[in-house]
C-alpha cells in the first residue's frame, strides 16, 4: 500500500528508460528537456534507468564469478548502473545551474520486501524529497531498486524503473508520469514485425496491461498494474523527438475504431503435455500447486475429458525460461500423478489480440480463428479472458500470423 503525499506541489515525474541515457551527449539532452518542464513552473522528480545495456553486463559479471549467486549482493551489484546514471544527471543539471540531487532507492527510502532480483515495493517515504523540493527544482531517483526491512539493497526485475516511476508518481500524487523511451508510443503491434503497425494516441489501463503481460515490452507489466490502481496518468513518449506519444486512460471514451486494439506476441513460451494422467480429482491441483510452490507462472491450460473417464491428456505453458526447471519438478511427482509421457515443444509463440471491445461485440474470435485457418496456421491452444484472445501456433508461422490478424482486424495504415 503507498500513501499519498498531499502537500500542492505541482510535481510530473518524468522517467528516462537505458537508450535515453545511453551515453553523455544523451544524459546532456535530457538536462534541456528536464529544463523546460522546470520552466513551466513545475517541481520535477526524474527517475532513471541505468544505461543501456548495462544491467545486461552487470548480470554477466555475477554469472561470470558464480552460477547460485548470493541474490542479496547480486542486487547490490545490479543496482549500480542506475546510481551512474542519477548522479551524471545530477551533474549535468548542476550545468544548467539547476538546483538538483541524486538519490538512492535506500536513501529516499523506497522500502520493498526481501524478494530479492524481484521485489515489491511496500512503502516509500515521501518527506525528505518534499522537504527538498520546496527549495529546490528536481530530486533523480535511481529507478528499478529499493532497500529492504533489513536494510539491504534490492532490485525490482528486469524493467522495474517504469515500477518505480509509477510507485514514486502515486506516493508524491504527481500531476503526470512521462515515461520516455525509445519509441514514440504504444504500437497497435510491433513496428519490427509489421510495417504497417501504428502508434495508438491512447489507449485504456486494461488493454495496456493486456498487450505488456502477453508480451508488448513497452511498459513493465507491473506499472500498468500499478498506475490503474493509483489512477497515476502515465504516458509513453519518445525521448529523441517531440511527438504526442501515447496516454494510457481509464476507460469510458471512444477508443479507435477498430474492433482490437493491438496485438502482442511472446517468442518465451513452452508446451508442455502430460499424457496418460489417470482422471481422478486432485491431479491439476497436485501438478498445477508443484509449480505455483516454486513460483513458475503457468498461463494457458486445456485438458480434454476422457471419454471413458480413464486418463486424459494435460496441456499447459510455462515460460520457455523455466522449462528446465518445470521439468524437474514435474517429474518428481511423476509417480504420485502416475502420467506416462511428459511432452515439450519449444517451437511455440503465443499470439494475443486485445480490445475493450470484446466485452460488447461478438465475432471477434471468428474473425481471428479465419484468419489464421486462410493462412494455414494450426492452433495448438487457445485461451481467452474478457478482452483477449490468446493462441499458440508454431513459431514458424508467427510474423506471417501477426501480419494477417493486423489487416483482418483492419488496423493497417
Ligand atoms: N536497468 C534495469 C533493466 O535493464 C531496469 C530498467 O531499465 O527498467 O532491467
Ligand atoms: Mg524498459
Amino acid at each position: 500500500m503507498i500513501e499519498k503525499d498531499n502537500r500542492n506541489l505541482k510535481l510530473v515525474v518524468l522517467k528516462f528508460g537505458g537508450t535515453s541515457v545511453a551515453d553523455v551527449p544523451q544524459i546532456k539532452k535530457i538536462a534541456l528537456k528536464i529544463k523546460k518542464e522546470i520552466n513551466l513552473g513545475n517541481k520535477v522528480i526524474v527517475v532513471v534507468s541505468a544505461m543501456a545495456g548495462v544491467t545486461n553486463n552487470l548480470i554477466d559479471l555475477v554469472k561470470s564469478t558464480s552460477q547460485t549467486p548470493l541474490y542479496s549482493e547480486y542486487d547490490v551489484v545490479l543496482s549500480t548502473g542506475e546510481q551512474v546514471t542519477s548522479a551524471l544527471l545530477a551533474i549535468a543539471l548542476d550545468n544548467l545551474n539547476i538546483k538538483a540531487r541524486s538519490w538512492l532507492g535506500w536513501q529516499v527510502p523506497i522500502i520493498s520486501d526481501k524478494s530479492h532480483g524481484k521485489a515489491i515495493i511496500e512503502e516509500i517515504k515521501t518527506e525528505q524529497i518534499s522537504k527538498f523540493l520546496e527549495k529546490n527544482d528536481v530530486a533523480i531517483i535511481s529507478g528499478f531498486q529499493g532497500v529492504s526491512q533489513e536494510n539491504r539493497i534490492t532490485t525490482l526485475g528486469r524493467g522495474g524503473s517504469d515500477t518505480s516511476a509509477v510507485a514514486i508518481s502515486a506516493a508524491f500524487s504527481a500531476e503526470r508520469c512521462d515515461i520516455y523511451t525509445d519509441v514514440d508510443g504504444v504500437y497497435t503491434t510491433d513496428p519490427r514485425i509489421v510495417k504497417s503497425a501504428k502508434k495508438l494516441d491512447i489507449i485504456t489501463y486494461e488493454e495496456m496491461l493486456e498487450l505488456a503481460s502477453q508480451g508488448a515490452k513497452v511498459l513493465q507489466t507491473r506499472s500498468v498494474a500499478l498506475a490503474m490502481k493509483y489512477d497515476v496518468k502515465l504516458r509513453v513518449l519518445s525521448s529523441f523527438e517531440e511527438l504526442p506519444g501515447t496516454s494510457i486512460i481509464k476507460e469510458g471514451k471512444n477508443m479507435e475504431k477498430s474492433e482490437i486494439s493491438g496485438i502482442a506476441h511472446s517468442l518465451n513460451e513452452a508446451k508442455v503435455t502430460l499424457s496418460g494422467v489417470p482422471d481422478q480429482p486432485g491431479q491439476a491441483a497436485d501438478i498445477f500447486g508443484a509449480l505455483a510452490k516454486h513460483s513458475i507462472n503457468v498461463d494457458m491450460i486445456v485438458q480434454s475429458s476422457s471419454i471413458n473417464y480413464e486418463a486424459t491428456d494435460i496441456t499447459f505453458t510455462i515460460p520457455e525460461t523455466d522449462l528446465i526447471r518445470g521439468e524437474s519438478i514435474i517429474k518428481k511427482i511423476q509417480k504420485k500423478i502416475g502420467f506416462k509421457k511428459f511432452i515439450t515443444d519449444t517451437n511455440v509463440v503465443k499470439i494475443s489480440v486485445v480490445g475493450n471491445a470484446m466485452r460488447t461485440q461478438s465475432g471477434i474470435a471468428k474473425t481471428m480463428f479465419e484468419t489464421l485457418a486462410n493462412n494455414q496456421i494450426n492452433i495448438h491452444v487457445i485461451s481467452t479472458s474478457e478482452i483477449k484472445i490468446s493462441v499458440l501456433i508454431s513459431s514458424d508461422y508467427y510474423e506471417l500470423a501477426m501480419r494477417s490478424l493486423h489487416t483482418a482486424f483492419g488496423l493497417d495504415v
